[in-house]
């Protein structure tokens, strides 16, 4: 058996309304956030959120316009204080693994323990390779590995010097779906055994599901959310949150005495103004259909078209009252022929109403 990566010491990290403008535009607008030690969280959100922004922050390489970050209980940036990247006691892994071409895969992973006599970084770095089942390739150059083995060597120098924090940026884009997951495993053990306190930037929510034990949804340089899988899938904060975790028919509708009313029953919509206007969104996977349903509980309804994904089933439904086909999603076994006459229903916990989102 392979040995165990050592431990690190994990740190605290946490955020204090940190802003960061570039060229008068919010990249972050006042991010709170407390990750504890050895915690493994993933940063999720769509393009230009502030994602790479926030880590860069973390990391050093930029400075917040306001704001502080701290590392065990120390500010490492803040109005009087910045300690550099190198003295922050963080690893750092890109996107594009930014290994050196010139150099081996032995002399990429020793990179990160320059202090340390050669002798010893070597026998380090043979260490973690033989950790990530690449010793056989110490002496090749990157330009001949494949994806993986490039993101494990990244991984492998990332993780060598031991950094009580690791922050990686998008680490599994560039490999293809299969090696994806084989890697998120294998990285996920590792960080595991290192205990480094980890920040994961993804804009994958399977991703970030699959990896984080918390996740934070950033939108717009802010915090939309932030808690477990569970909880950002059974609760979603807004609509944004909730068409990230679940697929959903939206449909809008006018908010009195507190409810929505629908073709589907009487919904309600908890915090929400009279005359607010809606959205309420029925999961795809929430939509029970019986067939010979005929006098059941239930709205009539008729698979219009089935589309079969893999995994699951697509069916387009057209229901009585609905103006458009819901779809719903079902295992390929509960798949139903079209033209079929079904009852529609809702599963407990699969409407959720939200305020109409406003602005862009
Ligand atoms: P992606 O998933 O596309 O990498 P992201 O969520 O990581 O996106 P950031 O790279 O953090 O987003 O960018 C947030 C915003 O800040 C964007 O609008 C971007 O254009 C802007 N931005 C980022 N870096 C700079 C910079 N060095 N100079 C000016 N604007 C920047």
């Amino acid at each position: 058996m392979k040995a165990r990566a050592a431990a690190t010491f994990a740190a605290r990290v946490q955020l204090e309304g940190v802003t960061k403008v570039y060229d008068g535009a919010g990249a972050l607008n006042g991010v709170d956030l407390d990750v504890k030690s050895g915690e493994i969280v993933c940063l999720l959100g769509p393009s230009g959120c502030g994602k790479t922004t926030l880590l860069r922050v973390v990391s050093g390489i930029e400075r917040p316009s306001s704001g502080r970050v701290l590392i065990n209980e120390r500010e490492v940036a803040g109005p009087n204080r910045f300690v550099p990247p190198e003295s922050r006691g963080v690893g750092l892994m890109f996107q594009d693994f930014a290994l050196f071409p010139h150099l081996t895969v032995l002399n990429n992973v020793a990179f990160g323990l320059k202090a340390l006599p050669q002798a010893d970084s070597l026998k380090a770095a043979r260490a973690i390779l033989d950790r990530v089942g690449l010793l056989d390739m110490a002496s090749s150059y990157p330009s001949v590995l494949s994806g993986g083995q490039q993101q494990r060597v990244a991984l492998a120098r990332a993780i060598l010097p031991r950094p009580a924090v690791m922050l990686m940026d998008e680490p599994f884009s560039g490999l293809d779906v299969q090696l994806r997951e084989a890697m998120q495993e294998e990285t996920l053990a590792l960080l595991r055994e290192t205990r480094a306190t980890s920040l994961i930037v993804t804009h994958n929510p399977e991703e970030a599901m699959r990896m984080g034990d918390r996740i934070v949804v950033l939108r717009r340089g802010r915090v939309a959310q932030a808690g477990k899988a569970e909880e950002l899938y059974h609760a979603p904060a807004d609509l944004f949150v909730a068409r990230l975790f679940s697929e959903i028919n939206e449909f809008p509708a006018r908010v009195r005495g507190g409810v929505v009313e629908t073709p589907a029953g009487v919904f309600p919509a908890p915090g929400m103004e009279d005359g607010t206007q809606a959205v309420v969104c029925l999961r795809e996977r929430g939509l029970n259909l019986t067939v010979n349903g005929n006098g059941g509980p239930g709205l009539p309804g008729r698979v219009l078209g089935v589309k079969f994904l893999g995994d699951s089933t697509r069916m387009d439904v057209a229901v009585a009252g609905f103006e458009r086909p819901l779809k719903v999603r079902v295992d390929q076994q509960d798949a139903l022929a079209r033209g079929t006459e079904v009852k529609v229903g809702t599963a407990p916990g699969s409407v959720l109403v939200f305020a109409a989102e406003t602005g862009t």
